[in-house]
């Protein structure tokens, strides 16, 4: 029987496991941490359950084809529901949004609000996300004759007007007028942790993932998303080995033979990584390879973990409250490298749905920033200053004394998520996607220059966060079967 070998047991690793098992190859997963799941972490405190990462689950179709994959009843192993609120948005002025997932009650509510139609744009967005996702997130894009697919030709049309120069925020000033609104779009940029001012405008479709298919929440919380995954693969015959940190590898000519961790030496016949390439590349495989510049980066998080002792009827599973001038927040984040002055605040609370994940009259608040990728500039004091900052910033928006009710709080730093998951100064998904060919052109997910080596997760093409890193493991499952 042939065998695989999987670097890393994040959600990229994990569906790669099953792809591959599936094609008949022994697989192992080497894992360096304590635990699989990377980024999907959670813990308690104090009677409060906190999702750690990922909080927004999209496309859940592509975690239930792995269950299908194996002929199982995907509800013994992951329950999930669907949840009719996208985003609510407060913005500085006292205005309030409640973004539906439903295109149409979305863009009833945007004409109530902001008096602009939206709903024919809307169409043209969810029509492009459908002609381009095919070609652009499902597809490998390894070799020129993947441009010559059906796919691509049903796509000219849309292809040729995608205003390829031109930035996320040019594209939504033309379309979507008032400055607000501007901004919810804008938004979307974050998802791959790049700037509206620089990404290209292709990246509106991000919003179709909302708005077409719409927002889910896992029931038991987002780290159900991989144990269940985990405990299929387990099932199956894939074995997990934890705490093996691959740190060299041995090879003949084009061929990898085997990986190396502190205590053992594992061969086999293809080698998958799932751990960030732009430390595999130069750190394991030796490669000499430049390594992003921090501008090159996508964001970072600081993220505050906070039990809350209060109910705050208003707010919902996910929250926004903007910064009052976006510019500027980009511009720091990626021209000055700057912790944001005035930083748009998400505000995740999964207990508004699931009463188990806080205390009675309690909320788990999980308050996230987009930062630099510098985890040096994170110390101690700068990260209570911060954390002061989002107290004050959040108390006048809620017109409370939200300091009284933080019961209990901890941190999660650009620094701790670089050591905890081993991703390259802590940015969430590698690159950003500021320039058109960091967009479009990230790490293949085949090795050119080694015939059995291939790349899976967040920092490689397709891109980052849950959706794209399990599309990265389904490409690679198509190039290994080639
Ligand atoms: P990772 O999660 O990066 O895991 C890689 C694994 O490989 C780790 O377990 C690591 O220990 C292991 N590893 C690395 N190097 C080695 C080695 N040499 N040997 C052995 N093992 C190794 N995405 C969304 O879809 N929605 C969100 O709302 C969202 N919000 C986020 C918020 C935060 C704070 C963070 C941190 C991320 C967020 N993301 C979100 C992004 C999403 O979490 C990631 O894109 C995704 O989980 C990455 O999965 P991955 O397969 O790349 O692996």
């Amino acid at each position: 029987m042939k065998k695989a070998i999987v670097i890393g047991a994040g959600i990229g690793g994990v569906s790669a496991a099953l792809r591959i098992n599936k094609l008949g190859y022994k697989v192992t997963v080497l894992e360096g941490t304590d635990t699989v799941g990377g980024k999907l972490k959670e813990f308690s405190m104090d009677g409060f359950r906190f999702d750690r990462g990922p909080s927004l689950f999209t496309l859940p179709h592509l975690v239930e084809e792995l269950f299908e994959l194996y002929d199982r009843d995907v509800d013994q192993y992951f329950k999930y529901n669907k949840h009719e609120i996208a985003t609510k948005y407060f913005y500085e002025d006292g205005t309030e949004f409640t973004s539906y997932t439903d295109a149409e009650k979305f863009a009833d509510e945007i004409k109530k609000v902001w008096g602009v139609d939206v709903s024919e744009v809307m169409h043209q967005i969810i029509d492009d996300y459908k002609k381009t996702s095919p070609i652009f997130l499902e597809s490998g894009l390894t070799k020129i004759t993947d441009l010559f697919t059906k796919e691509v030709f049903d796509a000219l049309p849309v292809l040729t007007r995608l205003g390829w120069f031109e930035s996320l925020h040019e594209f939504n000033k033309k379309y979507f007028k008032n400055d607000q609104l501007v901004q919810l779009f804008d938004r979307y940029a974050t998802y791959n942790g790049s700037s509206p001012y620089k990404t290209p405008s292709i990246m509106r479709v991000i919003s179709a993932l909302e708005h077409d298919d719409g927002v889910f929440f896992p029931k038991e919380g987002m780290r159900s998303i991989i144990t269940s995954l985990t405990k299929l693969a387990e099932e199956v015959g894939v074995e997990f080995k934890l705490n093996e940190q691959v740190t060299g590898v041995k090879y003949l000519g084009r061929e990898i033979k085997e990986v190396n961790t502190s205590n053992n030496t594992y061969d086999a016949d293809v080698f998958i990584c799932n751990a960030d390439v732009n430390f595999f590349l130069p750190e394991v495989l030796g490669e000499k390879i430049k390594t992003p510049k921090p501008k090159e980066l996508s964001s970072s998080a600081m993220v505050f973990y906070w039990g809350i002792d209060h109910d705050f009827k208003q707010l919902d599973l996910h929250n926004i409250f903007f910064s009052n001038d976006y510019q500027k927040e980009f511009k720091q984040l990626f021209d000055e490298l700057k912790i944001p002055e005035d930083p748009t605040i998400y505000v995740h609370i999964s207990s508004v749905l699931n009463k188990n994940d806080a205390p009675e009259n309690s909320q788990n608040w999980f308050v996230m920033i987009n930062v630099p990728a510098l985890p040096e500039v994170f110390t101690k004091e700068k990260v209570s200053e911060i954390e002061a900052l989002l107290i004050k910033k959040l108390s006048e928006f809620l017109n409370v004394d939200l300091k009284e009710k933080i019961v209990c709080s901890k941190n999660w730093t650009p620094k701790k998520i670089e050591e905890d998951t081993l991703s390259w100064k802590g940015a969430l998904y590698g690159l950003n996607s500021n320039k058109l060919t960091h967009a479009l052109y990230r790490q293949r997910n085949k090795s050119n220059h080694y015939k059995n080596l291939y790349f899976v997760g967040g920092s490689v093409h397709p891109g980052g966060g849950i959706p794209l890193c399990l599309n990265s493991s389904k490409i690679v499952e198509s190039l290994i079967n080639e």
